[in-house]
């Protein structure tokens, strides 16, 4: 199926729409009533440099920088005059996330924790393979709603959503550490992104525009708890994204142990609604599967987890627990592949996620855990 017939109009109406299919208030709003400049159209643009006396041209100059050259911040748009910069950064919200910390890994691997216009912050990855490519890994929230409870991005719930712009802004400040667009982009950072579905569907409209930042659709993946309300809208969107589905059990009950209520979907429903995707969109599933040692990582939920895998046709990514809150453990080496082989035996395909070994708090939702209890001392 190719991209081109699947763009039609974002029912939910996109950036700027007046119904937000979010069931989470946007509690803390983001900032300012700005525009923020890099999800300004080029009519907007134009409209600017009209009010601001300067010639049209200059219009395309701007969206040139911003979609094209990955630059949002005004001072560094050197052909523009500085009253033109200046005028710029009066008109429009520029730069709204900035980088505060950076943890590398050897690899080249590096994860920044960013800083918002309003204090918060949120961290994001460039997660380097073995053969170079690059992957971002962005963030949709700060702070999370569902409140799984091995995870430290919920640990103490949800803050606000971030804007389409400060998604951006993430996508952006990583751009601007390599030097070029990334291969792939994951979105799982912090928060469930399909509980800012609004806004995450602004941002990757805007990222993966073929007029503008480029990205292949087919290079992006969303990962989501279980949202199906979310997960059924990205069907009918028809968007060429990939979709990854966070299971972590083959059963309702042990699910129901590590996820909330609130936000928690059957795993009858998930089926149906990722069924539902994959036939909107022809994008391949995979389930994301947090291994937790005695908890879900034995050969008999490895067999169960295969029959849903299976019905599904779902590839399963195995996730060896990151120590966070919650009092799990990881399960050792041996046990981590003894349940991968009985998926690889049953034709399911599986991966098993690689520790990038970054320094001390930066598994996923800790570099800005522990921020917080440093701001908070
Ligand atoms: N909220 C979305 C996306 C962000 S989390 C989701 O839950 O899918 C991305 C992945 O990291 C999820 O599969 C999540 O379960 C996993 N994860 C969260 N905390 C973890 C931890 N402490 N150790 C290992 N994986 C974790
Ligand atoms: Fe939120 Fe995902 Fe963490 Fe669950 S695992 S609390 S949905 S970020």
């Amino acid at each position: 199926m190719s991209e081109s017939t699947h763009r039609k109009k974002n029912p939910s109406g996109g950036c700027g729409s007046e119904e937000n299919l979010s069931p989470v208030e946007n509690g803390k709003k983001a900032f300012s009533n700005k525009k923020e400049l890099v999800l300004a159209s080029e009519e907007e643009l134009v409209s600017f440099v009209k009010s601001a006396h300067e010639p049209s041209y200059r219009a395309k100059q701007i969206y040139e920088w911003v979609a094209l050259k990955r630059v949002c911040d005004p001072d560094k748009m050197t052909n523009l005059s500085v009253s033109l910069r200046e005028k710029l950064k009066e008109a429009f919200a520029c730069c709204t996330v900035k980088v505060a910390e950076t943890r590398s890994a050897q690899d080249g691997s590096c994860k920044l924790l960013l800083t918002l216009a309003d204090g918060e912050s949120v961290e994001c990855a460039i997660i380097v393979a073995r053969d170079g490519r690059n992957t971002f890994c962005l963030s949709t929230q700060v702070g999370c709603p569902v409140r799984c409870s091995f995870c430290a991005s919920g640990e103490h719930g949800l803050v606000r959503n971030l804007s389409a712009g400060e998604i951006i802004g993430e996508y952006l400040a990583c751009c601007s550490i390599i030097g070029k667009s990334p291969d792939n982009v994951v979105i799982m950072g912090i928060g469930e992104p399909l509980l800012n579905y609004d806004n995450l569907v602004c941002a990757l409209e805007k990222i993966c525009d073929p007029e503008g930042m480029k990205l292949s659709a087919r290079r992006v993946t969303i990962s989501t708890s279980g949202w199906t309300p979310g997960i059924r809208s990205l069907a009918k969107l028809g968007r060429q994204w990939n979709l990854a589905v966070s299971l972590h059990a083959p059963d309702d009950k042990t699910r129901a142990s590590l996820i909330p209520g609130k936000f928690r979907r059957d795993i009858r429903d998930i089926l149906e609604a990722c069924k539902m995707h994959r036939e909107a969109t022809g994008r391949l599933l995979t389930f994301e599967y947090v291994l937790l040692k005695d908890v879900n990582d034995s050969k008999e939920f490895a067999s169960r987890l295969v029959k849903v895998a299976k019905e599904a046709d779902a590839k399963v990514n195995l996730i060896p627990y990151n120590e966070a809150n919650g009092g799990f453990s990881r399960p050792d080496r041996e046990k981590v592949n003894a349940f991968a082989a009985v998926l690889e035996r049953a034709g399911i395909p599986v991966t098993v996620r690689v520790e990038k070994g970054f320094e001390a708090d930066a598994a996923c939702g800790q570099l800005r855990s522990s921020a917080e209890k440093r701001r908070k001392k």
